[in-house]
């Protein structure tokens, strides 16, 4: 009760953005219901418009507690806290108060807090009234229901996205909105040849990695994978914020899923050994720990990774369509890649990866590779280490103008 009341926002547009930017120019204490990704990020939105005062209301009696194991809950929220976020859990809200405007808010262990800003991110509600007028079946909890081939439960309408309920789950993400859309797309094109529609949905892979306020935040696979035949390797860094789990058969040889907080750069490599079933290292617990010498496992293991392998998920691009537009279209930097392929262009995740493709497809066709420290500079590190201190040069936008 009391959702409508003004100073009580959602978000999912611009529109939305603008109005909670605007409502919070007067706002002192605020307040996001929801502990996931998207409640995080709107929370420290707030303290960034000013409201120093935020807390963050979670049901769970922990931060994202279906990405991730207890220990990097725990770490996150002291990261968060240290971005001077308050945090409570195991909080369920019971109402909130307030004439017209919002001023506070109740919970069910009777305890109350005053706030004149409320954003609430508490999960998906997916938009299926225009499916129920039209007397589709439903989800109990929302949601279109869809078989394998995304048919309603008319086999002439088709429901995908973040209003299909397929296999009892909404999918919140864009990939496996886009993967929903090839299967429709192919059947449907299947259908106007003559040919028996034979694409089908199966589900998707729900591992991620974002950046959450700042933080690197990433599982993938089974991150909770445990019992008889499972092992797990765990590495946790206080002082630097880091954690990384990863979850193995019992042979030492699979990888089944990890979480990753604090440092992410391995995810991408960690997704494919994973999802390709690639075997594991004698040490498997130098996949998160670096090797100890050799070659940086990430550049050695592209290498390993078959041609099929996604390298990115955004833009369904294989290794394969990778390697192919260096080797054959002459793509050598990760720009010219990108406009070949799209591959990068999403979320950005596969960058490093597309970087050691790169590198490890123009070695193999025997090429000259100039070690240069990024695409702003022609120089490697060394080069330009010289050049600063010959030119004296003493900022950013000086290197840059005279060298870059
Ligand atoms: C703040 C925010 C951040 C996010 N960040 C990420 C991210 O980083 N990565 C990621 O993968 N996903 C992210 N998501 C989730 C992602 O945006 C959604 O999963 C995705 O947009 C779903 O696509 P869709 O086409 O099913 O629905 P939408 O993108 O919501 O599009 C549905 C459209 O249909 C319109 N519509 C609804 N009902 C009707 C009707 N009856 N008639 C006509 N039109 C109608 C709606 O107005 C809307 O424009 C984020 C979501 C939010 C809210």
């Amino acid at each position: 009760p009391g959702i409508d009341k003004k100073g009580v926002f959602i978000y999912r547009t611009i529109e939305d953005l603008e109005l909670m930017t605007e409502w919070a120019r007067k706002a002192t204490r605020g307040a996001v219901i929801g502990g996931g990704l998207l409640g995080l990020e709107a929370a420290k939105a707030m303290i960034d418009l000013g409201i120093s005062n935020t807390q963050i209301i979670e049901f769970a009696p922990r931060l994202m507690p279906r990405q991730i194991d207890s220990a990097a809950s725990r770490l996150l929220q002291s990261k968060l806290e240290q971005l001077g976020l308050t945090i409570h859990t195991s909080k369920n809200t019971s109402e909130i108060i307030g004439d017209d405007c919002i001023s506070g808010m109740t919970f069910s262990d009777s305890t109350s807090m005053e706030i004149d800003m409320l954003v609430i991110s508490a999960g998906i509600k997916p938009r299926d009234e225009l499916a129920k007028a039209s007397g589709l079946d439903t989800g109990a909890r929302g949601g279109i229901v869809v078989n394998d081939q995304l048919k309603t439960s008319d086999p002439d309408i088709f429901a995908i996205g973040e209003c299909a309920l397929y296999n009892g789950m909404i999918y919140g993400l864009v990939a496996p909105g886009y993967e929903m859309a090839d299967v429709v797309v192919r059947n449907l094109m299947a259908g106007f040849v003559g040919q028996v529609p034979t694409a089908a949905f199966t589900g998707f892979d729900m591992s991620t990695k974002l950046k959450l306020i700042g933080v690197d935040v990433a599982s993938f696979g089974d991150p909770f994978a445990a019992g008889e035949d499972i092992k797990s390797i765990a590495f946790e860094d206080t002082m630097k914020g880091i954690y990384k789990r990863i979850n193995i058969s019992s042979d030492g040889k699979q990888l089944l899923g990890g979480i990753l907080i604090g440092d992410a750069a391995q995810y991408n490599m960690l997704l494919q050994t994973c999802k390709n079933n690639i075997v594991l290292p004698p040490n498997p617990e130098e996949v998160i720990l670096g090797s100890r010498g050799g070659e940086s496992e990430t550049a050695a293991g592209v290498a390993g990774l078959p041609d099929d392998a996604l390298i990115c998920s955004c833009e369904s691009v294989t290794k394969a369509g990778i390697c192919t537009a260096v080797s054959e279209d002459n793509c050598e930097t990760v720009d010219a890649v990108k406009k070949c392929t799209k591959a990068g262009t999403g979320c950005g995740g596969c960058v490093p990866m597309v970087k050691d493709l790169i590198t490890h497809t123009m070695k193999s066709q025997g090429k000259y590779l100039r070690n240069v420290l990024c695409e702003h500079f022609n120089y490697s590190r060394q080069e330009l280490f010289d050049m600063v201190k010959i030119h004296a040069l003493k900022s950013y936008d000086e290197v840059l103008d005279k060298v870059g």
